[in-house]
């Protein structure tokens, strides 16, 4: 079992015209042993890049890996002591479960026969696929193959594995089942885990911690909690969370800070009274990005202070367990936000309705370089929620 360092790791691709491709640019993330990191981020941030560098597939254009007190970067991929698991299983089509699961093994250590056939029993146990080890992946479905691609990267007992998307193939039901699955798997074995994905909810939900990746950079590393409640920046803010948080352009105006949407000439829709403990968060700031997510906002029966707005229901998303109501300013606004209420409360669309946002759960974001001035304060849900 390892630590894992990657230290400012860049890649720059040449494309076909000859032109630079900065696929990843000097990511620096220091991952614990035996930790379950997850990488997220969108389509082409980066991440299979940064995951086929740990691995050897792809060189490093600059920067350090270092798993233990080893350098590794310059070590061919079978000399890393990594297993890889890929999203499209990359299983060999004409060799049994047993083969594919035993293959690595023959080839690359000198274990005897016996030792392997053991292990790969023991593991298929453990994976639940014990009955399929003869048969070939044309006869299995795309679960039972991708535990078969988990497998043989168990088998190795390697010091790291590194997941690319191994869910993403697999429907929604089996997708959660397989996510819990893994997760517990992985703290058994507690082999140290990088796990890619561009879903959040994956990410939230899997991680000791997730590094969050935008354009080849790395915009965060922190708990999925701290994530979520103190954002670095407004990517990471709007990245994290479903429904997204809410923004608005605003200007800051003495004691308000006033809706003054980019791009638009038209008037904003509201003004916003901050503390003065707001205000200092704020500095020198003129324009400023304020962030609401869509549970923080409260319906009310009657407006009580300059917090309340009067807005109309656009539109009702059921979830069931939730409401997703997008609220206007008025009943013909364009520009609708997101707030979640009770999925028993009734709610219809063209209704009027009161939207609270506390000053308590507001994010502010400095409006040019994104990075977050003020993040929500935990200090009521803390005080408020008993402990398990
Ligand atoms: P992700 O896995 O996050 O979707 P990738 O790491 O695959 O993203 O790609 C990151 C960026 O690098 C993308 O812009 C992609 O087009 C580019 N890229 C990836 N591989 C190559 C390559 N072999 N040659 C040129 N550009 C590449
Ligand atoms: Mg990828």
């Amino acid at each position: 079992m390892a630590r894992l360092e990657l230290d400012d790791l860049t890649k720059v691709f040449t494309d076909d015209d000859g032109g630079e491709v900065v696929a990843v640019e000097e990511v620096s993330i220091d991952i614990a042993d035996g930790e379950f990191l997850v990488l997220v981020g969108p389509s082409g941030c980066g991440k299979s890049t940064t995951l086929r560098m740990i691995a050897g597939l792809e060189t490093v254009s600059d920067g350090r890996i270092r798993l233990g007190d080893r350098v590794i970067d310059d070590k061919k991929p079978q000399d890393r002591d990594i297993a890889m698991v890929f999203q499209s299983y990359a299983l060999y089509p004409h060799m049994t479960v047993r083969g594919n699961m035993s293959f690595g093994l023959e080839e690359s250590t000198e274990m005897p026969d016996d030792e392997i056939r053991t292990l790969v029993d023991d593991t298929a146990g453990m994976l639940g696929i014990a009955e399929l080890l003869e048969r070939t992946p044309t006869e299995l479905s795309g679960g039972q193959r991708q535990r078969v691609a988990l497998g043989r990267a168990i088998v190795r007992e390697p010091e790291v594995f590194l997941m690319d998307e191994p869910l993403s193939n697999l429907d929604a039901k089996l997708r959660s089942e397989m996510r819990t699955e893994l997760q517990r798997l992985q703290e058994d074995l507690d082999t140290t885990t990088v796990y890619v994905t561009h879903d959040q909810t994956e990410a939230m939900t899997m991680g000791d911690r997730i590094a969050i990746l935008n354009d080849g950079r790395l915009q965060q590393v922190a708990t999925p909690l701290e994530a979520y409640h103190q954002p670095a920046n407004r990517f990471v803010a709007g990245f994290i969370g479903e429904p997204s948080m809410n923004f608005f352009d605003v200007e800051v105006q003495g004691d308000q800070l006033v809706h003054a949407p980019a791009g638009d000439t038209s008037a904003g829709e509201f003004s916003y009274p901050i503390s003065a403990d707001t205000r200092e968060s704020l500095q020198a700031t003129s324009r400023a990005t304020l962030g609401i997510r869509p549970e923080d906002i409260e319906i009310v029966g009657a407006a009580e202070s300059g917090r309340d707005f009067d807005t109309t229901v656009d539109v009702v998303e059921p979830m069931g367990d939730e409401n997703n109501l997008y609220l206007g300013f008025s009943a013909d606004s364009e520009r609708t936000f997101v707030a979640t209420v009770g999925g028993m409360r009734r709610v219809e669309e063209g209704q009027p309705a009161v939207a609270r946002v506390p000053e308590s759960a507001i994010h502010l974001f400095d409006a040019d370089t994104g990075g977050a001035l003020q993040n929500r304060t935990l200090r009521d849900a803390a005080a408020t929620e008993p402990e398990l």
